[in-house]
Order: C-alpha cells, then sequence, then structure tokens
C-alpha cells in the first residue's frame, strides 16, 4: 500500500458532482498537504433528503468520470456498497483501519452538513479518528458557522476547520433544476459528466 501520510474522505451525496466540489477537494489537498482525496459518494443517507437521491450507481460513475484526470484523487464504494443506513463513523473507522499509518485523516463535506453534526452516529468517537473541514459557499453565514463551531463541546470544535470555496456558488440543486427546466449545465461540471446525465436521462423532471 502507499505510504499516505495524510489523507482525506470527501464526503458527500454528489447528485450530481461537479466543480465547486473538485475545486473544493483540490484546494484542501493544497492547503492540507494532502497525499490522496476520496471521493466517497454516500450510500443510503439516515438523514432524509427532500428530493428523491438519484440510484447510487450513477452518481459512483459520474464521481469517476469527475476525478479521472487528477493523480491525487480515488473513488471509493463502500459507503454504497454498504447495506442499510450510510454513517460517517463506519466510514472513517474503516479507512482509519485500513491506512493505519497515517499520521492525519480528514472529512471534507459541506458547512451545512457541518452544522448537523450533533445528530450524527457516534461523533465524539469520529472527532478522535478524523479532522472536519467545512467547505463554505457564497453565501453562507461565516459568524454563524464560527460561533457553532465555538459552542460545541471544545473536542468536538477543535477539530473542525473552515475552508472558504468561491466556486461553492454551484451547486447539485441549481444543476438538477436546470436540467429539468432544459437549461444550460455546460461549464458547471466536467463536460464527460454533463454527456453522462444526458445520456441516461438525468434529472428530467
Ligand atoms: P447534503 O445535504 O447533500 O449537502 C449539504 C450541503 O453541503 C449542500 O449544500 C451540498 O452542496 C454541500 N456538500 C455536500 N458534500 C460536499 C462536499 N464534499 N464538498 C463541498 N460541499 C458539499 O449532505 P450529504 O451529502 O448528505 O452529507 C455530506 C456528508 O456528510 C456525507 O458524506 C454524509 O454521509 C455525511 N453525513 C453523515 C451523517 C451521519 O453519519 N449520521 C449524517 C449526515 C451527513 P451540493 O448539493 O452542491 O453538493
Amino acid at each position: 500500500m502507499a505510504n499516505f501520510k495524510r489523507i482525506a474522505i470527501m464526503g458527500g451525496t454528489f447528485d450530481p458532482i461537479h466543480f465547486g466540489h473538485l475545486v473544493a477537494a483540490e484546494a484542501a489537498r493544497d492547503s492540507f498537504k494532502l497525499d490522496r482525496v476520496f471521493f466517497v459518494p454516500s450510500g443510503n443517507p439516515p438523514h432524509k433528503k427532500n428530493y428523491p437521491v438519484t440510484d447510487a450507481k450513477h452518481r459512483y460513475l459520474m464521481t469517476n468520470l469527475a476525478v479521472a484526470a487528477n493523480p491525487y484523487f480515488e473513488v471509493s464504494p463502500i459507503e454504497i456498497e454498504r447495506p442499510g443506513y450510510s454513517y460517517a463513523i463506519d466510514t472513517v473507522t474503516e479507512f482509519h483501519n485500513k491506512y493505519n499509518d497515517v499520521d492525519k485523516l480528514y472529512f471534507i463535506t459541506g458547512a451545512d452538513a457541518i452544522l448537523e453534526i450533533l445528530t450524527w452516529k457516534n461523533v465524539e468517537k469520529l472527532t478522535e479518528l478524523c479532522c472536519f473541514i467545512a467547505a463554505t459557499r457564497p453565501g453562507t453565514n461565516l459568524e454563524e458557522l464560527r460561533r457553532f463551531i465555538e459552542e460545541l463541546p471544545e473536542k468536538i470544535g477543535k477539530k473542525i476547520h473552515i475552508m472558504e470555496v468561491p466556486a461553492l456558488a454551484i451547486s447539485s440543486t441549481d444543476i438538477r433544476n436546470r436540467v429539468a427546466n432544459h437549461r444550460t449545465i455546460k461549464y458547471l461540471l466536467p463536460e464527460t459528466v454533463e454527456q453522462y446525465i444526458m445520456k441516461n436521462g438525468l434529472y428530467q423532471s
């Protein structure tokens, strides 16, 4: 196994993956000196979504198409292959055991998801095993986010880093709505992913 010292899990639904996610992962790789970023499309999310989540097989394949050109990026199917609900603690524990000689394990995800972290399963154990990178998008209330982190129990709060990502002006919700309304999604996501969406008729309604 490669001699990785600092790795990250990039967790998200990726429905679909877009340039905001790729820019966020690359910015984290650069800022936190990461040897690898593992994109982990979520399987069956425990938190109910307000829209029907696309079949995991499509989200996994789109994520593979999107990261293909970056040698530091990989995609892991562990959440989509795991039966039952997808909990971050199970994913982080698996990575922790598999890459047991890394110095640092990070979990990158959207700041909106981090705001719910106290509801996550085994959150204390989770923050013992990894640090979080909360990617914010334009419009995120940074003051509120900082206050939220400050008010968390210290051993949880000190494990959460904020990373501002202007490219996260792009959002999966907007892309899904654009496709449904026959509007362009060009330059919001890799061309290969755009072609995959059109070929498979995703997000049509
Ligand atoms: P989500 O509701 O789909 O996304 C929340 C927000 O974060 C959205 O604005 C989303 O933007 C953004 N986002 C999601 N993933 C991102 C990423 N990797 N980088 C930058 N922005 C991102 O959240 P989710 O995808 O379900 O959850 C995020 C991660 O947290 C997943 O890995 C999930 O498994 C984990 N999680 C775990 C638990 C638990 O263990 N109990 C509970 C909740 C979430 P876009 O829509 O543009 O992506």
